[in-house]
């Protein structure tokens, strides 16, 4: 493994990372499982692109049989990017009814920003601080987490307008109560805007705040956005790349939680289960405006191939009611590791509702000290007992919990005495 990590190292791009110094070489995937070249098994508690679990057999034989069947575009006519937009915008709350297809949340991201701009005609896209949406030059833009970049405040272009962190845990304010103090603060920007001549097109913003760990927004957070956005003639984007799908269990989509309904939401990820899927749901007024600039054409997006896979995928998560599968494992993980709260004061906090969940690690309770290096070393431990988990954050000190949607209470289980044990040994 040294050697191949070497040649990894030599060729592929640094800046795209591997997770830990010494990472296993990864051969096999079952199920929740990731199994490495010496046979030791892994529970993958990481991976939100699986949602439905490595290697799927129902997913493997859709492939194999598309491929061999027909793959091509969307210029051409094939029933199964019918079904499978009619699928996406049944799922979608009403009144979104129309699909675009692409290949990833970044280009999701990056066609719902433009079809805001052209939309409104308007100049400023209002984003959040300290989250993720993307690589591409315009989804990059949006992004501000410090942990990624340390200059990403002092970087972003003039159409991008960062706002407060609405983080009900570590934020300027906080609890679930804390949202008449966020908004307060967004007439105050919304004030420096127009003063200043700039017409707001769009608010985008994961409905969950998934870069800081699954944190959920404060109670009504997101209804106070949506009408002050809107009464200036913008629209509201809910990425819900990371959160969406079922994940959240209790609910399918991420602005349920908020009771909300947003004008454009962005997926990806969990749609082609590791085959890159992306899609934009809109509403129809809003996709004919951008259909006056012209077509738009993603060479891949929408394939007979992806478009078979993506319904895969929805047909698993019924025929195994996985998001119901989420909700109980996830509750069942959730108060497991609320326990462990209870006993180690490293833990300051748990996040999230179902299969997202986030451990916040703190070397000091009272002022919520950030316990980065300590979430490091917990990570290593972990792997050693057979458990992949990653930090997340601005602070790189919040475990971020996703596993595929078909964990088991028995791995969950494996996860929490693998990290009792860990808690046990760093604090003793
Ligand atoms: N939005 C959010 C909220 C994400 O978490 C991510 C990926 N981590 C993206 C957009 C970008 O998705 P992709 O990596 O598929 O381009």
């Amino acid at each position: 493994p040294a050697a191949l990590l070497q040649r990894r190292d030599t060729v592929f791009a640094r800046v795209q990372e591997h997770y830990y110094a010494a990472p296993p070489q990864i051969e096999r995937g079952w199920k929740h499982h990731l199994i490495d070249t010496h046979g030791q098994s892994y529970v993958d508690m990481i991976n939100n692109v699986t949602t439905v679990g490595h290697g799927h057999p129902r997913i493997a034989e859709a492939a194999r049989s598309q491929w061999s069947l027909l793959n091509t575009n969307s210029r051409f006519h094939y029933e199964e990017l019918v079904r499978f937009t009619e699928r996406l915008a049944e799922l979608a709350p009403d009144p979104l009814d129309t699909v675009f297809l692409v290949n990833s949340g970044t280009e999701a991201v990056d066609l719902a920003l433009r079809l805001a701009l052209t939309h409104t005609g308007h100049d400023t896209v209002l984003a959040v601080r300290e989250a993720y949406h993307g690589w591409s030059m315009a989804a990059d833009a949006i992004s501000s987490s410090v942990a990624d970049n340390p200059r990403a405040l002092e970087t972003r272009p003039d159409w991008v307008h960062l706002v407060e962190a609405p983080n009900a845990v570590r934020g300027k304010y906080r609890g679930l109560q804390s949202a008449p103090h966020y908004l307060s603060d967004l007439d105050g920007d919304l004030q420096t805007l127009a003063g200043d001549g700039r017409t707001v097109a769009a608010f985008i913003a994961e409905p969950v705040f998934g870069n800081a760990g699954g944190v959920l927004l404060p109670d009504g957070y997101l209804a106070g956005v949506y009408e002050k956005v809107r009464s200036r003639g913008g629209l509201c984007i809910a990425d819900e790349v990371q959160v969406s799908y079922g994940r959240l269990g209790q609910y399918f989509w991420g602005t349920e939680q908020q009771n909300v309904v947003p004008d454009i939401i962005t997926i990806a990820k969990a749609m082609g289960n590791g085959h890159p899927l992306g899609a934009v749901i809109t509403r129809r007024d809003i996709a004919e405006r951008f259909a006056d600039d012209g077509p738009f054409f993603s060479s891949a997006g929408g394939s007979p191939l992806s478009c078979r896979i993506g319904l895969t995928v929805l047909d698993i998560m019924r025929d195994e009611g996985l998001q119901q599968n989420a909700e109980a494992v996830g509750r069942h993980l959730k108060r497991g590791l609320e326990r462990l709260g209870e006993r180690f004061d490293l833990v300051g906090a748990v996040y999230g509702t179902g299969l997202y969940l986030g451990v916040e690690l703190v070397s000091d309770r009272e002022d919520f000290t950030p316990a980065t290096a300590v979430a490091a070393m917990i990570c290593d431990e972990l792997l050693l007992r057979g458990c992949i988990v990653q930090p997340t954050g601005d602070f790189k000190n919040v475990l971020k919990i996703k596993p595929p949607l078909c964990l088991s209470v028995a791995s969950a289980d494996h996860f929490l005495l693998a990290l009792e044990d860990v808690l046990g040994v760093l604090t003793t």
